[in-house]
């Protein structure tokens, strides 16, 4: 595993004549309640990619931080202090930005990692507007879109909620959440800080302009209280196994 930031760009040439696997974290700047930092999902998303490359000898680019707008039913919503957020074309526009500059290196495969909600449509249009541009000139890139969630096998999910898993809409800087970076990052988790609060309980709708109704006041939509150490290892040792799995059989590695 290597990280683009970290290498010249001749050995970047060098690194790109096995055409590597390519990943490309995306995460957001957004509240997280009180126990956890604001770059959560731009944090994990980055450790996601870093822990999968490292099993497909992959090359990781420079994540990008920032995310699309909160939105109240799935991150808390833009009401918060502390959560920056990108238009929908500002990210479209970074994400067919940085297709088109690695087509240009001749990167052949790409795959797009993200770890905030929002984020999945907009990631999609970029890489379809990439898609057509590069089609347009001859060239030619495989990328994959996926979100780090969904490979947690449910065995697993069925023990860590002992059978009351929320919804991963609902799990924001909840117990998936805050159990993982209890075990890769715990200088940055305040435990004394979990909130009590039960579930965040909605509208069925989305309302404009977002006003923070039925959000629960810390930020946090589902009980936190359980999270652990020990739960951020099965979820990410899984997940990370799942994810190699997946990639490994899609483009025919031998991990
Ligand atoms: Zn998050
Ligand atoms: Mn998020």
């Amino acid at each position: 595993m290597a990280r683009t930031d970290q290498l010249t760009w001749t050995g970047y040439v060098e690194v790109l004549q096995g055409n590597p696997l390519v990943f490309l974290p995306v995460g957001a700047h957004e509240q997280h309640g009180p126990p956890l930092p604001m770059g959560t999902d731009a944090l994990l998303a980055t450790r996601m990619a870093e822990a999968v490359a490292s099993r497909v000898n992959g090359l990781v680019l420079p994540t990008i931080s920032y995310g699309y707008k909160s939105q109240a039913r799935s991150g808390g919503g833009q009401t918060f202090p502390g959560t920056i957020s990108l238009d929908g074309s500002t990210l479209v526009g970074m994400t067919q930005d940085i297709i088109r500059e690695l087509a240009r290196h001749g990167v052949g495969r790409l795959v797009v990692l993200d770890g905030h909600y929002e984020n999945q449509w907009f990631l999609t249009e970029g890489i379809e507007l990439a898609q057509r541009e590069l089609q347009a000139s001859g060239k030619q890139m495989e990328i994959l879109r996926t979100e780090y969630w969904d490979y947690c096998p449910q065995h697993v999910l069925d023990t860590v909620f002992d059978g009351n898993f929320p919804g991963y809409d609902l799990e924001h800087a909840a117990l998936i959440e805050t159990s993982m970076m209890l075990y890769w990052q715990p200088e940055l988790v305040r435990v004394d800080a979990i909130p009590q609060n039960d579930q965040a309980d909605f509208d069925i709708f989305d309302r404009y302009p977002q006003d923070g109704k039925g959000v629960p006041a810390s930020g946090v939509l589902a009980p936190a209280r359980g999270a652990s150490y020990d739960k951020g290892q099965l979820i990410i040792e899984s997940t990370v196994a799942e994810i190699a799995r997946a990639l490994a059989a899609h483009f025919g590695l031998v991990i």
